[in-house]
């Protein structure tokens, strides 16, 4: 058993046929994050004793003759801003360091029931802002496939968990592209579903609007059994949808992209692109022609200024999310202090990192009065435009491609000093959360340095099957060798 490349369907399989035991796997995992996961930071806390005692209840399970589902019995990480019953979720911030939930998210509880194995929860930049991972307040995360080099964020620890072997198949959230660009820096799959299809409750907010779980895989097959085992409707979150017929994805994926329509949008393919990637991108944007698929160019002139309509509305809505840390009902408070006012003011000061309190205060700034119809007004009616160009787009195409980041796995500490260049790797992921659209990301190919290159397909609302499809026959066509070398450190 080789547990670095293992998949959700091999571990599946494996047990099935009792090749191995659960209780073998998770320990195998277990065994590879204490070698490797020092070097790297992709979990914040394990959770060896409850994912031991999990793969031996399925064990017996299996013993006594019960067929295990999909997702029984295969370890997964999650990533810190998804409450875990009895296990701490920080959301990587001294603010909420020592906070255990009493519940689980919806998301958590699905996959318990169904068997999943947790390890561990990952690392992540703080309450998810950021897309390098170098905000999280205890450390940084490093590329399984070059340690000088960030992971992505904001779910960098998923992601380099599932890069690294540590998981086979790990949890993120995605509000700007926290799961696809660490998905395309890591050399992974990552799927960001339609608004609404998979539940919120008990993710810790940030743009709520905007927010959404969804998961890494190493395949695209496994990403599909992943989010089966999340989506569907949830009564506890108000924003889900109800009512949609759902999954059947690694059915429908293997019918192939004869006759399939793409829409490549000259604007993500422009000024600002790496070379490197975009050479990748298009060559992958070939081989879809080549197999069947009808390729054209067209116009989405949504770039720029849907970054800076997702910055002010998602700022905007954190700072009002992020309220709730006052000291006194949630999270961390201050030592010595006189009075209410100054013992808010200290523990927020003591507690948020830099990136959470320039965001807060940029939200604030646009909420303002004097200042709301002049910025975040305008970000609510461009709102409205990048939904519309993006129907008008899908009355033509079944999917619209584009680079998943527009420039290759950066060194670390290259862009911490300038919050404008780091929100510039968001430039192609963020419209798809203002239009609450799905989109995946897998891997295109290598740069000639030998770096993972992402490609991303967007679809309309609730048409993940056509993006899995497009997506499976791609992966199948490239068949490109996944697995890093680490190296052990002690
Ligand atoms: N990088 C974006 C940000 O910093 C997206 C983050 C996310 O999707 N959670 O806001």
């Amino acid at each position: 058993m080789d547990i670095a490349k293992m998949t959700i369907k091999a571990i599946h399989t494996g047990l099935e046929n009792k090749d191995f035991k659960a209780e073998e796997v998770t320990r195998a995992y277990l065994a590879r994050i204490k070698a490797f996961d020092q070097g790297i930071g992709a979990f914040l806390s394990l959770d060896e004793a409850g994912a031991i005692a999990m793969s031996r209840g399925i064990d017996e399970k299996i013993q006594g003759g019960e067929a295990p589902g999909l997702l029984t019995g295969v370890p997964l990480a999650v990533k810190d801003n998804l409450c875990t019953r009895g296990l701490k979720t920080t959301c990587a911030s001294r603010m909420l360091e020592d906070f255990v939930p009493p519940y689980d998210a919806t998301v958590v509880g699905r996959l318990r029931e169904r068997g999943a194995v947790i390890l561990g929860k990952a690392n992540m930049d703080e309450f998810a802002m950021g897309s390098s991972n170098e905000n999280s307040a205890f450390y940084p995360v490093k590329n399984p496939w070059d340690m000088t080099r960030v992971s992505g964020g904001s779910s960098g620890g998923p992601a380099a968990a599932v890069a690294a072997g540590f998981a086979p198949y790990a949890l993120g959230s995605d509000t700007g592209g926290s799961i696809r660009m660490p998905a395309s820096f890591c050399g992974l799959v990552g799927v960001k579903p339609t608004y609404g299809a998979v539940s919120r409750y008990g993710l810790i907010a940030f743009g709520s609007s905007l927010d959404q779980v969804g998961p890494f895989a190493r395949t695209v097959e496994d990403a599909a059994i992943a989010l089966e085992g999340i989506e569907g409707f949830d009564p506890k979150d108000a924003t889900s949808v109800e009512g949609r017929v759902r999954g059947g994805y690694t059915a429908s994926m293997l019918s192939g992209v004869k006759g399939i329509r793409i829409g490549v949008p000259r604007e993500f393919f422009a000024q600002g692109v790496d070379p490197e990637v975009k050479k990748t991108v298009l060559r992958a944007v070939k081989r879809l022609e080549a197999l069947g698929a009808e390729v054209e160019e067209f116009s989405l002139p949504i770039t720029e200024s849907g970054l800076s309509a997702y910055y002010m509305i998602s700022s905007a809505e954190a700072s009002s999310n992020l309220g709730r840390y006052d000291g006194v009902r949630f999270g961390y408070r201050t030592r010595d202090y006189d009075g209410f006012e100054e013992m808010v003011v200290k523990s927020r000061t003591e507690a948020f990192g830099q990136e959470v309190k320039r965001r807060i205060m940029l939200g604030t700034y646009v909420l303002s009065s004097g200042y709301y119809d002049a910025y975040y007004k305008k970000a609510m009616l461009f709102r409205q435009k990048v939904r519309r160009l993006f129907k008008e787009a899908f009355e033509v195409y079944d999917a619209v491609v584009s680079p998943t980041v527009p420039v290759l796995p950066f060194k670390l500490g290259e862009k911490t000093q300038d919050p404008l260049a780091m929100y510039l790797a968001d430039l192609f992921t963020v419209n798809v959360n203002i239009a609450g659209i799905p989109a995946i990301s897998l891997p295109a190919g290598f740069s000639e340095g030998g770096l993972p290159v992402g490609i991303q397909f967007m679809g309309d609302h609730f048409e993940e099957t056509k993006l899995f499809r497009i997506a499976y026959a791609l992966e199948q066509d490239l068949g490109l060798n996944l697995v890093p070398e680490l190296k052990e450190v002690k």
